[in-house]
């Protein structure tokens, strides 16, 4: 069975083939970490996460090497540190800032049941690879210092002579019309309008490190050579799947491409270009000013993680996604479902069922279809296929225990009402027994009679 994954860059579905099946590489560009990450920045994470159990299951765990990177040094973090604690020294108060949010961000992806990637690289921590790929750049002819900046020249790229990939390639634009539709604002030390920044000077107090290139003074580095630096340091110049939201595409990695691929003299950064499409909610864009936004930390506040996971992977990782609470409670239901089904069974083998939709570039919406079959005929196969996409984390009861907490439902008064109702029953009191059963819907509860007595669960 082979790998087939759609290429940005190409424009088409390829099969997989690793550069080295024994160390198959992929990164994936993480936060930003200075606020709770919301539910679009749940998609590439589970996307990705499917992506990654998928590769270990095709190639072996040892074989598989993911990076996700974490943003901590970026405008906006510096603001909001300055903001929530005026009283500190910025550094200070920046790290306060990027050590709790990351925290949280950990904690949200945990529920969502993502596993940690093989490595996690902080940008803070590869200052001195950025400097080195700035100093290459420079030395290439690629970029140039003005004013304390270092900027990068895609037209000096473009120029060049040799099998660099052209700059615009991966977005499909051309960089003459870029220039033509450039703005007039320009900042005065850039050359051309599309020069982007490598590194720029920092203000008194914000966080600096010596400069590249000769600058005597203290600066920082731009957003997009912090990818470039870590991707390098942790999977080399050339390497297998980069992914990211389809947001990223322009310029972030349009720039990523042209830094590192100008740097080791490369044709290519990475292999297949991986892009999930966005997340809507209800219909509508989601904006703190429509007050639609929703952060994973509040959504998990109602719903298990693994729902909100499926709801995520009931559609294709292409498409945008609309994030809606009917189906929300849809997801919910399916899960008691197979939990019910499922959890506490022997997985089998994942079933060839669900793994020929993964294989064909992550069709998880036909997987899912192919898990509901299994539902029916192969229990077995149906636990092994739902723990390969990353379900199953919980035994059923301990599942049913969180819906009962999370209901607010005691389990020892939902027993004392069924047994009134049983003994009412036994004296043929209809009404009480009837009286006692609304009032367990009223509770949320739902009862099931049997030969062998009474069961019940927390309606969804
Ligand atoms: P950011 O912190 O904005 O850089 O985003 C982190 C990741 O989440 C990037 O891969 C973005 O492309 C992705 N992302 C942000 N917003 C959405 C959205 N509404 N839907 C899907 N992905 C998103
Ligand atoms: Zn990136």
């Amino acid at each position: 069975m082979e790998l087939r994954l759609y290429d940005t860059l190409s424009r088409e579905k390829r099969t997989f083939v690793p550069l080295d099946a024994n160390n198959v590489r992929m990164y994936v560009c993480g936060p930003t970490v200075y606020d709770f990450a919301h539910i679009g920045n749940a998609r590439p994470v589970i996307v990705f996460d499917v992506l990654f159990r998928l590769l270990r299951h095709l190639y072996g765990e040892a074989h598989v090497k993911y990076v996700r990177n974490i943003t901590d040094v970026d405008d906006k973090i510096n603001d909001r540190a300055a903001r929530d604690f005026p009283g500190l020294p910025l550094n200070e108060a920046i790290r306060k800032v990027t050590e709790q949010t990351g925290k949280q961000f950990h904690a949200d992806v945990d529920a969502l049941g993502a596993l940690r990637p093989s490595v996690e690289p902080r940008a803070t921590e590869h200052i001195g690879e950025m400097r080195e790929i700035i100093e290459r750049l420079v030395a290439g002819g690629f970029a140039y210092v003005a004013e304390d900046h270092v900027l990068f020249s895609p037209q000096a790229m473009n120029a060049a002579n040799s099998t660099l990939p052209r700059y615009g390639a991966l977005s499909k634009r051309s960089l003459d019309e870029m220039i033509a539709g450039a703005r007039v604002d320009v900042a005065p030390y850039k050359r051309d309008a599309t020069d982007f920044v490598l590194w720029k000077p920092s203000k008194p107090g914000e966080p600096s490190w010596p400069s590249p290139a000769g600058i005597a003074a203290p600066g920082r580095p731009g957003w997009h050579v912090e990818c470039s630096a870590m991707a390098w340091k942790h999977l080399g110049e050339y390497f297998d799947i980069h992914g990211g939201g389809i947001d990223l595409v322009f310029p972030h990695h349009e720039n990523e491409v042209a830094q590192t691929c100008c740097a080791f003299h490369q044709e290519r950064m990475a292999n297949y270009w991986m892009h999930n499409g966005f997340l809507q909610v209800e219909g509508e864009k989601m904006s703190k000013s429509l007050g639609n936004f929703v952060t994973i930390h509040e959504l998990l506040a109602d719903w298990p993680g693994e729902v909100l996971r499926l709801n995520m992977l009931k559609t294709h990782y292409h498409s945008p996604i609309d994030w809606t609470m009917k189906s929300l409670e849809e997801s919910a239901r399916t899960l008691d479902d197979w939990y019910r089904a499922a959890a506490d069974v022997e997985p089998g083998k994942p079933a060839a069922s669900v793994l020929e939709p993964l294989l064909d570039d992550l069709n998880t919406p036909l997987a899912i279809a192919a898990l509901h079959g299994l539902r029916g005929s192969d229990v077995n196969g149906l636990a092994a296929s739902l723990r390969l996409l990353g379900f199953l984390s919980e035994s059923a009861a301990q599942w049913e225990g969180r819906k009962q907490q999370a209901s607010g439902v005691d389990a020892k008064d939902v027993e004392r009402l069924i047994s009134e109702r049983t003994a009412a029953r036994a004296r043929k009191d209809f009404k009480e027994s009837d009286r006692i059963r609304d009032e367990l819907a009223a509770m949320g509860v739902t009862i099931k009679d049997s030969k062998d007595g009474t069961t019940w669960e927390i309606a969804r």
